[in-house]
């Protein structure tokens, strides 16, 4: 390290690797003029001691108490919380998101570790009669091995914790392949791990292209693979883990609908659409993506709707005041806005006021929250996951039609409804195809102690993430039958 900036590299069998490898730069996507760090990216050989030193370390983590390893995840919490601010300010110079959303997530990622922590305090199993007097029959967990994790830049500490953590806890041991955008940040959480008291090789860290990612996928001693990202690439992901009948958790993209019926509150409706469409900068795999509005109430929702998404303030997510940060990168501000023009040229109606794509000072990648309109549900951006503040809005007559347009999407990650009636809300939640049902709040909530993924092609099927169905996808269950005649 040559001077203060931040700085990664690939942390191998309890050592950072600081010889022979590419070095990359972060740009602030605020001002991408400006360095944020640098890091070392892995190659293929470091991928391979990476999982050599992952198997080795296993047989000891595994044997130590459960309570043990929960005490240091339950450390590590503590330190997060001690760095709020150093670790916030990081996660927004290299990410771009507000520095209240980078809080939220450091916070909220010392509250998932703390909470896998102490589930090594849960009941670890159960227990069944035997169908004789002497026996006695029980499950008994096994951690699953090695397990290769694979994370998205949106949340960049947060959805690693909520896969390390219950891997850790659990006894297996990790290779984990960070997003390029967001190692420095990713960074910190090894180091806060190791300042918690982790042994040597049960965590690696091999930044690195998508290719390293893929080394992790094919390889015969990686047991389990968890990833979050894009459907493109949890094809294969999933295909490649199941050649080798690997275990895969995915969690892919989504095209959530908010469908407000003509009974809304929109006191309650306009500001939880805001947040739908742009917190994050709308990258995240839970923003509302489709506004399906019934005819009654269309104008009326729109005249509060509209002034209330142009009248948010973007910028760099570190000054004051700023509710809308950048986007990560100029090719994922590229895409928005092919996909904005595509819309346009499909015909739709562009709501809000102005560029839609105005450019901000300092050449950050900024995209202004932008709803569009149409009444052709079929047209790109209606069906295709758009990556920022963007939404459509698209009319319905009737309760059935709301709901059949809601699902006519090969996602199922998140859906909201808004009414005022208590039949039609327990309808949605029984009708929606989604993961994740909101009644008159935001599509982007989720709370870490609940069970998170989708339906459809959001999520490959099998356990789920957050919560104690964590637990599921890294162990193994047994059952030990054992007679008392012995
Ligand atoms: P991505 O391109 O799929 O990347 C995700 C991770 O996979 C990154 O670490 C990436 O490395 C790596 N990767 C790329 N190619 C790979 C390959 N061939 N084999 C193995 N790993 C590979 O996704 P992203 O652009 O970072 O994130 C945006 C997407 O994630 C959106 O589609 C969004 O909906 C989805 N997402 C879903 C959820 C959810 O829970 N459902 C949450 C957040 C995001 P590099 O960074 O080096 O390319
Ligand atoms: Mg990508």
């Amino acid at each position: 390290m040559t001077d203060s900036r931040p700085w990664a590299a690939p942390f191998v069998g309890g050592a950072w690797l600081d010889k022979g490898l590419e070095s990359v730069d972060r740009e602030n996507p605020a001002r991408p003029a400006s360095i944020v760090g640098s890091w070392l990216a892995a190659d293929a050989g470091t991928v391979d001691r990476a999982v050599e030193a992952a198997v080795h370390a296993g047989s000891a983590w595994r044997r130590r108490p459960a309570l043990e390893r929960g005490r240091i995840l339950v450390r590590a919490a503590e330190l997060l919380e001690a760095r709020v601010e150093a670790l916030a300010e990081l996660l927004t110079l290299e990410e771009g998101k507000t520095l209240a959303e980078s809080r939220g997530e450091v916070i909220r990622s010392a509250e998932t570790l703390r909470y896998h922590g102490l589930q090594a305090w849960q009941p670890a199993g159960e227990v069944f009669h035997g169908s004789t007097a002497d026996e006695l029959i029980r499950t008994h967990r096994v951690p699953v091995g090695v397990v290769g994790v694979i994370t998205p830049w949106n949340f960049p500490l947060n959805i690693p914790v909520w896969k390390i953590a219950p891997a850790l806890v659990h006894g297996c041991t990790v290779v984990w392949k960070p997003a390029s955008h967001t190692v420095l940040i990713a960074a910190e959480l090894v180091r806060t791990l190791l300042e918690a008291g982790l042994p040597a090789g049960v965590l690696q860290f091999v930044p690195g292209s998508g290719a390293r990612g893929q080394q992790i996928v094919e390889d015969p001693r990686v047991a389990a693979i968890t990833f979050t990202g894009s459907e493109g690439v949890g094809r294969r992901i999933g295909s490649l883990a199941a050649a080798r009948g690997a275990k895969a958790q995915l969690e892919l993209g989504g095209h959530n609908p908010a469908v407000v019926l003509s009974d809304a509150d929109l006191d309650l409706t306009v500001p939880a659409l805001v947040t739908s469409i742009s917190s994050g900068t709308g990258q995240k795999c839970t923003a509302a993506r489709r506004v399906l509005v019934h005819d009654d109430i269309r104008d009326a929702l729109l005249d509060r709707l509209v002034p209330a998404l142009q009248a948010l303030r973007v910028g760099d997510g570190l000054a004051a005041g700023v509710q809308v940060g950048p986007l990560v990168s100029q090719s994922a501000k590229d895409e928005v806005v092919t996909a904005v023009s595509a819309a346009l040229a499909e015909g739709a109606e562009l709501l809000t006021s102005g560029e839609g794509q105005q450019v901000l000072p300092d050449g950050g990648y900024y995209v202004r929250p932008t709803l569009l309109a149409s009444d052709k549900p079929t047209i790109g951006l209606a069906c295709d996951e758009v990556f920022g503040p963007v939404s459509i809005v698209l009319p319905f007559a009737s309760v059935d039609e709301g709901f059949r347009l809601a699902n006519d999407t090969r996602y199922g990650l998140s859906a909201a409804v808004f009414t005022g009636s208590e039949r039609l809300a327990r309808r949605a939640a029984e009708e929606l195809d989604a993961g994740l049902i909101n009644i008159n709040q935001s599509t982007t909530g989720s709370e870490l102690h609940v069970p998170f993924g989708g339906m459809k092609s959001s999520s490959a099927p099998g356990p789920k993430e957050q919560g104690a169905a964590a637990r599921d996808f890294f162990t193994e269950t047994k059952a030990v039958y054992s007679s008392a005649t012995y």
